[in-house]
């Protein structure tokens, strides 16, 4: 298998709440799925990840997906970002999408704190976003092993989990634990496919 590179544009990114005023009283935004809580009482959400936590978290994305897929996530551009977003998890990734999509050819991966939702991270279309606090609640190497699996929900379009089989030493398994950081296979199908949308991406 010949290697694929895809560029990374990697952002420390902060969260802002949408406005201040507007919460209780104001006009009424449709609010759909779990909250976060500081930025839904109008709080900021600083992102704390560091520049080596996140070369750290892609060197063990790409130990994972060069060895299963030979595919590379390089070269990895960070800076910092800020984005005024809505609490909520179906408007915050929404406006992930809208805003965070590169121009041009890759992938980009928010690094914020903390996300409205159990999940540690979210992946789709060409962007990810990992959560700091669930990242760093498992096991050293976890965080990247996160960053992996919402890498793979944008190279594979299977949202539910379901060509992972159900076996729980697969990279794209849904109910990952944070304590098993092994969880790093893929298997043929998954890798054509991740192959085939890395090309195109
Ligand atoms: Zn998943």
């Amino acid at each position: 298998m010949n290697r694929i590179r895809i560029p990374i544009k990697a952002y420390i990114l902060g969260l802002l709440p949408q406005s201040a005023g507007t919460g209780t009283g104001g006009p009424r935004t449709q609010r759909t799925g779990q909250q976060l809580p500081a930025l839904a009482s109008g709080l900021a959400v600083p992102s704390f990840w560091t520049r080596p936590e996140i070369n750290q978290a892609f060197a063990e994305a790409n130990r994972i997906w060069t060895r299963e897929a030979e595919i590379e996530f390089s070269p990895v551009v960070i800076s910092e970002r800020s984005e005024m977003v809505p609490p909520d998890e179906n408007g915050m990734w929404a406006h992930f999408i809208n805003h965070l999509t590169p121009q041009t050819r890759g992938i980009a991966v928010g690094f914020v704190h903390d996300l409205p939702s159990h999940e540690g991270g979210w992946g789709g279309g060409r962007i990810a976003v990992v959560s700091g606090q669930k990242a760093r609640s498992g096991l050293p190497g976890f965080p990247g092993n996160l960053l992996a699996h919402e890498l793979g929900h944008v190279l594979i379009d299977d949202p539910n989990h379901a060509y992972a089989g159900n076996v729980p030493s697969n990279l794209m398994y849904g109910r990952r634990h944070p304590r098993i950081v092994n969880a790093g296979m893929l298997n043929q199908r998954q890798v054509q496919l991740a192959r085939q949308r890395a090309l195109s991406i």
